[in-house]
């Protein structure tokens, strides 16, 4: 682990032990060079993150979930998804900066951030119907109810 006062890559562990409740090692070092102490805290695999929806029920960060629901959102849309592939993983490295739990507004907001970058017509389709659920996890049920809607009222709707 990279010392924050000197970059030196030599410490040692002091203290170990998981935080409450959680999947989460907060782990004391000392650094060799400096004999500076720092903290990290070291998750046991990615889906310890829990989202938390707006009804405040919790459920695991899961990225083939947000990937399904892009595509859906981005569908007939000049996004290839190797592009699609690019926003989940920028929107999962950003989410690394919360350590147990992370509001899924916040989710949804990094998505509508990358994909105003790159499709405003995806943005503006994602956009609609994400704020009008304010939850990110509802949104990604609804879009799959939407779209047999939409084919049964024959694309009356167009966004
Ligand atoms: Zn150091």
């Amino acid at each position: 682990m990279k010392c924050p006062f000197c970059g030196s890559f030599k410490d040692q562990v002091i203290d170990s032990r998981p935080l409450d409740h959680s999947s989460t090692i907060r782990r004391r070092r000392e650094c060799i060079d400096c004999k500076k102490r720092f903290t990290t805290y070291e998750r046991l695999e990615e889906s310890a993150l829990m989202v938390v929806k707006s009804d405040d029920r919790r459920e695991p960060f899961d990225r083939q979930k947000l990937y399904k629901g892009l595509m859906t959102a981005c569908e007939k849309r000049p996004i290839s998804s190797d592009a699609l592939e690019k926003i989940v993983s920028e929107v999962e490295y950003e989410l690394q900066e919360y350590v147990m739990e992370v509001p899924s507004r916040i989710i949804g907001d990094k998505v509508l951030e990358k994909l105003w970058e790159i499709d405003l017509v995806a943005y503006i389709r994602f956009a609609s119907v994400y704020k009008q659920f304010g939850d990110i996890d509802t949104f990604m049920d609804e879009l799959k109810k939407m779209k047999k809607e939409h084919v049964k009222q024959n694309n009356k709707v167009k966004i």
